[in-house]
C-alpha cells in the first residue's frame, strides 16, 4: 500500500479531529488506568451506553488500589447494563497487578495485563502513554479500507497486521489524537451502515472510494454466520416479598452473573401465572427468543436464592438481556 497517500491524510485528520471531536467523559482527567476502564468498557458498547457507566464506575473505583480491594459482585455490579461481563472481570484482575507493581509504561507490559488484546494495549499507549502504537479496529479497519479501496477481506488477520504495520511507519508525535482522530472518524463520519457522511470528511478529496463513487463497497468482509436461535424461558418466580435468581454457569455466556430462573425450551410447572410476555436479547453467535413468565409460587423453592426486590437492585447483577422482566420486580 502506498505509504505516502496516508501519510497525506493525516494533517488534515488531526485538524478535522481538534475541531469536531466529541465532548466525552474519558478525555477528561485522563491517566492510563482511566484510559483501561474506558478502552475496556468501550468494546462492543456504544458510546452512549458507556457515558454514564465510566463516570459512576470511576466514582465508586477513582483509582486501581480501589477497584483492586473491591469484591467481584460490587464490580459486577458496578458494571451492570455493559454486557460482556468477563472484561469487568478482567478489569478486576488487572486493578490487581496494577495496584502491586504500577502501570506499565510498554506497549509489551499493558499487552501482559489480563483481558488486553493487541487493540486495547494499542489504544491505551497511544492515548495515555504517547506511545506509537497502532491500535487497529473495525472503526480503522474500515476507514483505511475506504481511503485505499482496497479489495482486502477485514476480517483476514493479514489484512489487520498489514494495516498495523502501515500505520506504524507514519505514526505522528501526536499519539494520542492521531489514534483517537482515526476512532472517532470511523465513528461519526466514515459510519458502518448506511452512508458514510464524505461531505463532512477531512478525507473526501484523497480517499479513493469515495473518489470512485464506491464508498459502500468497502469495506470488503467474509460472509456472516448465521447466529444460533434459541428459544427460552424465563421465569421471574415471585413468593411474598421475595423473588428467585440462580447463578448461571462458570464458563461460557454470561457466565457467573445471576438471572431469573431460565429454561431453553418449555419450563416446570412452578406455580400461578399472573403475567406473560415476549423479549428478544441478540449475543454475537446467539439469538434469545424468550417468553417471560411473572409466577406467584407458595414456598421458596429449591435450588434457587431468594432476594428482595431491593436486595436484588442494588446487590445483584442481572444482565441486560433481563431488563425486559424487571418490571416485574416491584
Ligand atoms: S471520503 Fe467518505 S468513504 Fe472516504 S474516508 Fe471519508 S467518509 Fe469514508
Amino acid at each position: 500500500m502506498q505509504i505516502q497517500l496516508l501519510k497525506d491524510a493525516i494533517p488534515p485528520l488531526l485538524e478535522w479531529f481538534r475541531a469536531h471531536k466529541r465532548d466525552l467523559p474519558w478525555r477528561h482527567d485522563r491517566t492510563p488506568y482511566t484510559a483501561l476502564v474506558a478502552e475496556l468498557m468501550l468494546q462492543q458498547t456504544r458510546v452512549e451506553a458507556v457515558k454514564e457507566r465510566y463516570l459512576r464506575f470511576l466514582a465508586a473505583f477513582p483509582t486501581p488500589e480501589a477497584l483492586a480491594a473491591a469484591d467481584e459482585e460490587e464490580v459486577l455490579k458496578a458494571w451492570e447494563g455493559l454486557g460482556y461481563y468477563t472484561r469487568a472481570r478482567n478489569l478486576h484482575r488487572a486493578a490487581k497487578v496494577i495496584a502491586e507493581r504500577g502501570f506499565p509504561a510498554t506497549f509489551e507490559g499493558v499487552r501482559a495485563l489480563p483481558g488486553v488484546g493487541d487493540y486495547t494495549a494499542g489504544a491505551v499507549c497511544s492515548i495515555a502513554l504517547g506511545l506509537p502504537v497502532p491500535a487497529v479496529d473495525g472503526n480503522v479497519l474500515r476507514i483505511l479500507s475506504r481511503l485505499y479501496a482496497d479489495d482486502s477481506n477485514i476480517d483476514d488477520a493479514a489484512t489487520k497486521a498489514a494495516y498495523a504495520a502501515l500505520l506504524r511507519q507514519v505514526y505522528p508525535p501526536e499519539t494520542a489524537d492521531f489514534c483517537e482522530a482515526l476512532m472517532e472518524l470511523g465513528a461519526i463520519v466514515c459510519v458502518p451502515n448506511g452512508a458514510p457522511a464524505c461531505g463532512a470528511c477531512p478525507w473526501s478529496g484523497v480517499c479513493r472510494a469515495h473518489l470512485a463513487g464506491r464508498e459502500e463497497c468497502y469495506p470488503v468482509r467474509a460472509p456472516k454466520r448465521a447466529r444460533r436461535r434459541v428459544e427460552a424461558a424465563v421465569c421471574v418466580l415471585r413468593c411474598g416479598e421475595k423473588y428467585a435468581l440462580e447463578k448461571r454457569p462458570a464458563k461460557g455466556l454470561l457466565a457467573g452473573l445471576w438471572q431469573f430462573p431460565f429454561f431453553e425450551g418449555a419450563p416446570p410447572e412452578l406455580g400461578e401465572v399472573l403475567a406473560e410476555k415476549r423479549a428478544t436479547h441478540i449475543f454475537t453467535h446467539v439469538e434469545w427468543h424468550m417468553t417471560g413468565r411473572l409466577i406467584r409460587t407458595e414456598s421458596e423453592r429449591s435450588p434457587y436464592t431468594w432476594v428482595t426486590a431491593r436486595e436484588l437492585r442494588e446487590k445483584y447483577a442481572v444482565p441486560s438481556a433481563f431488563r425486559a422482566f424487571m418490571d416485574w420486580v416491584k
